[in-house]
């Protein structure tokens, strides 16, 4: 014990060590105001059917430090969640991403991403109606997504909440799946409408066997239970082509297209109309 503690008290003196404290530190001060400095914005990445058509996209969080440069959510959004500060944040990213919806094809979806603290704060269901109402977003358009985390614990509550979302005609996916505790008891307790399948599964494909086996599995029972499969990080078209082949609902990747600024999809939406009305008259002619 004495030689582990050695360790860290050296450990703790190491200067590079405190750099990345000050760092952390630094990135903490700055998250506290960047809602307010306008820091944040929202990329949007497509989600298509399995002929290729978008259905929606998924709304991802973006924040541009003004010296530090862009920084990963999966960087400073467990920061924000310990600082108390993802709710507001995550209620800012939810009707930003509503409004942005509005502006599509009227059978587009938007999904929005729910982190476990702001699934976990009271009041939700009310907030995201709340929400809808004022930016006149119907139900069915939006989609939230969950990680398997958020149903650890509180299962009563979290089964009132994902019910009263449901009975709204809000959509639930039930995202990463596969790479968190997948019990499968949550496919049974929880209403979901979609899984999606983690690129964990997807990278490997179309070769390896065990990837294959894992996700034929997964869509049939997901299909089994009324549900609908999403694949995530779909990169090439040969793995594109084979999640079409075994009856994939919807995929999304960087094969498709990365995420995109608000601003360019619009132009996106109109390449892929004009992409597939060509393919139409192909088909036709
Ligand atoms: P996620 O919800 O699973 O989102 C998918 C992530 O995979 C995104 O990373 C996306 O950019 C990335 N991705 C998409 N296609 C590909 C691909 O073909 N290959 C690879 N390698 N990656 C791909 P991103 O944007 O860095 O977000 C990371 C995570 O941060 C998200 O994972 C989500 O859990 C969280 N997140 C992002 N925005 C929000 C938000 O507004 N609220 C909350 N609570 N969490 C968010
Ligand atoms: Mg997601
Ligand atoms: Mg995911
Ligand atoms: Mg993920």
């Amino acid at each position: 014990a004495a030689k582990k503690d050695g360790r860290r008290r050296a450990r703790t003196f190491d200067p590079s060590m405190l750099q990345v404290l000050e760092q952390r530190e630094l990135l903490r001060r700055s998250l506290r105001v960047a809602l307010q400095h306008g820091e944040f914005f929202i990329e949007y990445q497509p989600l298509v059917d399995r002929s290729l058509a978008i259905t929606g996209f998924e709304a991802l969080l973006r924040w541009r430090h003004p010296i530090l440069g862009a920084i990963s959510p999966v960087a400073f959004i467990p920061m924000a969640e310990a600082d108390g500060l993802m709710s507001e944040i995550g209620q800012w990213v939810l009707e930003e991403a509503c409004r942005q919806a509005l502006t599509w094809p009227a059978h587009y979806t938007v999904a929005v991403n729910l982190s476990p603290a702001e699934f976990l704060t009271p009041g939700l269901t009310d907030r995201v109606s709340h929400t809808l109402d004022t930016v006149g977003l119907p139900a069915e358009r939006l989609e939230l997504e969950i990680t398997e985390t958020v149903l650890l614990e509180r299962t009563i509550n979290n089964l009132d909440a994902l019910n009263t979302l449901n009975v709204l005609g809000i959509q639930i996916s039930l995202d990463d799946f596969g790479t968190e505790y997948s019990s499968l008891s949550y496919l049974k307790n929880f209403p979901f409408d979609n899984i999606k399948v983690d690129k964990y599964f997807i990278n490997d494909l179309p070769d390896d066997q065990k990837s294959q086996t894992i996700v034929r599995f997964v869509i049939a029972m997901a299909h089994g239970l009324g549900m609908r499969v999403t694949a995530e990080g779909v990169e090439t078209a040969e793995q594109a082509s084979w999640l079409q082949a075994e009856g994939c609902d919807r995929l999304q990747g960087y094969f498709l297209s990365p995420p995109l600024r608000a601003e360019l999809i619009d132009e996106f939406i109109h390449r892929s109309l004009l992409t597939s009305e060509t393919a139409d008259d192909q088909a036709k002619s």
